[in-house]
């Protein structure tokens, strides 16, 4: 399968080409207040026009910016997974070889990349960032929902 081929399955399967490009996606997402150059490239919205443009959404440093919170998906009326398809195109561009800095989580042993987060965990979490650094995003957010049950 080529690498086209890889993404149209990620698109699928998160329901990406259903994407009606309402915004809901972008007006709730926290990355609007997280970085101060927050732009719609970012967005779920944003990635998925790209993928639909052609463009080389693998090497896009935009790809890097998202939390994988879901916060989109749960306003999303198209019923895309913004999760689904920020995680599946980032593992493409890992295996891909298409980033640097590709770390191992230390919760669960996935690759990923922390860069954009990463930066604002640093500046945010001074005291105390250094199990946050060290996880990919999904170890990342059970840690934070135990420690906030
Ligand atoms: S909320 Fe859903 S349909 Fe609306 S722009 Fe975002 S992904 Fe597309």
């Amino acid at each position: 399968m080529s690498r086209r081929d890889d993404i149209r399955s990620v698109m699928v399967a998160s329901r990406a080409f259903a994407c009606v490009e309402c915004g809901r996606c972008v007006a709730v997402c926290p990355m609007a207040e997280m970085y101060p150059n927050f732009s719609i490239e970012m967005s779920p919205r944003g990635v998925i026009k790209k993928v639909l443009m052609d463009a080389d959404i693998l090497s896009d440093e935009h790809l890097w910016y998202c939390t994988e919170c879901n916060a989109g998906t749960d306003v999303c009326p198209a019923g895309v997974s913004d999760r689904d398809l920020i995680r599946g195109l980032r593992h493409l561009a890992i295996v891909s070889g298409k980033v640097q800095e590709v770390r191992t989580c230390q919760g669960c042993g996935e690759q990923y990349v922390p860069v954009h987060v990463m930066e604002f965990i640093s500046e945010r979490l001074k005291e105390e960032p250094t199990e946050f650094l060290n996880m990919c995003p999904a170890c990342r957010r059970k840690v934070y929902l135990m420690r906030n049950a």
